[in-house]
């Protein structure tokens, strides 16, 4: 936790659960990612985090931004992004809202199908559209499956299918998955990306462009890789299938620029035992799955807890939310450790929690209040 932080929450009077946002620690890491890949240019994925101050910031750094809706885009402006700072990086997307992002001045489009080529060449006419292929996400603690991609070999295909309706066939992405803390995951898909470019030249259809997706990591409990790491690694991986003849590329952090940068203060609202002979305790906490902490579906993302009384023995808790709803539960196959002397009504520290927390959290399911969230 920041000293920033400490302080703020030390003096915050209102009740309820909130996520800090510190930007000093958004200012280190988008240098961080900037020295990791001097040659990169960074598309922030809006999603992650969109309060206006973050975005604010990262547009003064000269950040660019990736995003997945009109809305984002006009969060995107807002904060003083120039649309060719802008990709609309949804592979699925209506074609109003392509329309809207073409009067709006964004030229960069994500695409995986011809279908969606089709409705690019219809609302955005000339616009560069890039192909996003799958990637398996092997190594990554929130794989994104196979819901967004085309298979490599059918990349050519769809980019063609956009030069004919008069796109700019400009280039290639991916996403390794997020939370990848394998640094040498981007190899196998810049291996794709390569075969990807050689069979468009070959078409006569010369690419520009790799897109690097996200993945970059956050510290939860364990350790992960520096940016530097990644950077030498990508750039290794870039050079390897490449050769002389680097592509422009672009990243687009999302969980790796804000993830460290918040921090969850929540309170206890329950300690029980479910019966007499079971001794494990159940923590319920005034925040969970539904109230900003989604990703401890599955108990994929495991976030480290602090406490006031951190250094008392300690025991394994299931730790759950205050919703009436059964899924509510964060951490049971495997507890989380707490202190044996934590009481109801104790504030508990909820770390790393800038990314994916106040834009997963729901709009008053069951009376309690999304995410609050404070920039500071
Ligand atoms: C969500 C998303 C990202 C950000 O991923 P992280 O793993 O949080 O860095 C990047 N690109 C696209 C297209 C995304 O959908």
């Amino acid at each position: 936790m920041t000293d920033r932080i400490r302080e703020f929450l030390r003096n915050r009077r209102e009740d309820g659960p909130c996520v800090v946002v510190d930007l000093d620690v958004v200012r280190a890491n988008y240098a961080a990612f900037a020295r990791a890949l001097p040659d990169t240019r960074v598309f922030y994925a809006v999603k992650a985090n969109p309060a206006p101050e973050v975005l604010g910031v990262l547009a003064e750094l000269g950040s660019c931004f990736d995003t997945a809706s009109v809305a984002e885009i006009e969060m995107a402006l807002a904060a003083g992004a120039t649309p060719d700072r802008i990709s609309f990086g949804n592979t699925i997307k209506k074609e109003r809202d392509i329309a809207r992002a073409f009067e709006l001045g964004v030229r960069l489009f994500a695409v995986d199908a011809k279908a969606e080529v089709e409705k690019v060449a219809r609302a955005a006419p000339g616009a560069r559209i890039f192909c996003r292929i799958l990637c398996d996400g092997a190594g990554a603690e929130w794989p994104l499956s196979r819901k967004f991609g085309c298979d490599p070999d059918m990349a050519a295909d769809v980019l063609e299918h956009g030069h004919r309706l008069g796109l700019a066939a400009y280039g290639v992405s991916f996403h390794v998955g997020s939370q990848q803390k394998n640094v040498e995951a981007w190899d196998g898909a810049l291996a794709s990306a390569a075969a990807i470019f050689e069979e468009c030249a070959l078409r006569g259809l010369p690419l520009s462009l790799v897109n690097l997706g996200g993945g970059f990591p956050a510290k939860y409990l364990q350790d992960v890789p520096a940016a530097e790491a990644y950077g030498e690694a990508i750039f290794r991986a870039l050079s390897r299938h490449f050769g002389n003849h680097l592509p422009e590329t672009i990243i687009e952090p999302g969980r790796g620029m804000v993830g460290a940068a918040g921090m969850i203060e929540a309170e206890v609202v329950l300690i029980s035992t479910k019966s007499d002979d079971d001794a494990m305790r159940w923590v319920y906490l005034d925040i969970g799955k539904f109230g900003g902490l989604a990703e401890t579906m599955d108990e994929a993302i495991r976030y480290p807890i602090r406490t006031e009384r951190d250094g008392d023995a300690v025991e394994p808790c299931v730790l759950a939310g205050p919703t009436c709803d059964s899924a509510d539960v964060m951490y049971e196959k495997d507890p989380v450790l707490l202190p044996v002397s934590l009481a109801i009504g104790d504030k508990v520290l909820i770390e790393a929690t800038g990314a994916y927390t106040t834009t997963y959290s729901a709009v008053a399911f069951n009376g309690f209040d999304p995410l609050r969230s404070y920039v500071i």
